[in-house]
């Protein structure tokens, strides 16, 4: 309930405005969003990488403007250079949401947003790394995934991402369990409707564990994308039971969600990635991590109520 009001809270330009002109939440955005230029991304994509991965995400979604996209698409050119002139681009990737990159246009949404995409992959093949295509709410999966299988035509490593809370997702986890293939399993972050999703917590969590297995049994690169400890015991003992060598899957989390677990996950031996999002775009991302957690949005109302 709480949660379904934040995500809907996260497409108001009024909530938009008020939450972005109070200076009290900035601490609390700034848990989360690494910062608001390409400077700040390297600066935290140099720190983390000393013992883990990094995907940097440039923040924005759902555009209408065409010239917006092609922004996005020189955002990423401009981050991928960069990774490559600092010698990260083997510790670091890059997250893009095709939303962001012309897929909601009216006219030719899904050949834009596939071109766009394109053009990041190819800058991310000259820095040495790859890109994963973040996954948005249901109704444009069936595009996403058709623009993942156009990209791996030539880009074999383009990564795409299921969300478990989709009852369609333990069939898309079979059909992309090939080899080679890079699936990030996470939750789901929006809120869908019972005919789409399962709705209830321990729903969730079995159908991610359906996932995680059939995804552990293929012959892809499984990327365990949580914070919830007993999945990670169930995904290590899972990958353990497959024969997997540890090379072939990892774990990842957000920026700034339970730090010492991933320490500790990438001190075991264990690839940790942690999925870093920065740029001035960040309210819907923000308002989305708040309603993950009761104890994000007491913060987050105290300073709302000490603004007044
Ligand atoms: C690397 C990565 C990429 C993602 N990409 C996508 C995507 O492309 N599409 C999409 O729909 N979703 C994406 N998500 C979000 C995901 O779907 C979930 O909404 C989010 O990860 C919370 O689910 P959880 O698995 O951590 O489990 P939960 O049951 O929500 O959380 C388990 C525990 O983790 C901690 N925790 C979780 N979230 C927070 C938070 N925001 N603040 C503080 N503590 C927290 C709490 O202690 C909580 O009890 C991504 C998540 C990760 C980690």
């Amino acid at each position: 309930m709480l949660r379904s009001a934040l995500i809907a809270a996260s497409r108001s330009a009024g909530c938009r405005t008020l939450v972005e002109r109070t200076p009290l939440l900035r601490p609390i955005v700034d848990r989360f969003v690494a910062g608001s230029d390409v400077d700040a991304a390297i600066r935290i994509a140099h720190e983390l990488s000393r013992d883990r991965l990094v995907t940097l995400d440039h923040l924005g979604e759902d555009t209408l403007d065409r010239g917006q996209a092609e922004q996005t698409v020189e955002a990423y050119r401009t981050v991928l250079a960069r990774l490559a002139d600092e010698g990260l681009g083997g510790r670091a990737e890059v997250s893009v949401k095709l939303s962001a990159l012309g897929q909601a246009l009216p006219v030719d949404g899904d050949k834009i947003a596939l071109d766009n995409t394109r053009r990041i992959c190819e800058a991310a093949a000259a820095a040495g790394t790859t890109v994963t295509v973040d996954m948005e709410d249901h109704t444009t999966t069936d595009s996403t995934l058709g623009i993942v299988r156009a990209l791996r035509v030539d880009f074999p490593g383009t990564g795409t991402v299921l969300q478990a809370y989709l009852k369609r997702t333990e069939a898309d986890c079979a059909d992309f369990a090939g080899p080679g293939s890079r699936i990030r399993l996470c939750k789901g972050a929006y809120d869908e409707p019972a005919s789409a999703a399962y709705r209830d917590r321990s729903e969730v969590d079995a159908s991610y564990v359906r996932c995680l297995k059939v995804l552990m049994n293929g012959q892809g690169y499984p990327m365990v994308a949580t914070h919830d400890t007993r999945l990670i015991d169930i995904a290590e003992h899972l990958a353990a039971e497959a024969g997997r060598a540890r090379d072939t899957y990892e774990f990842q989390m957000l920026y700034g969600v339970r730090p010492q677990v991933q320490e500790q996950l990438a001190g075991r031996g264990l690839r940790m990635r942690v999925y870093v999002p920065y740029g001035t775009e960040w309210y819907p991302y923000f308002m989305r991590r708040l309603g993950e957690r009761p104890a994000n949005l007491t913060f987050f109302l105290q300073a709302l109520a000490r603004r007044g």
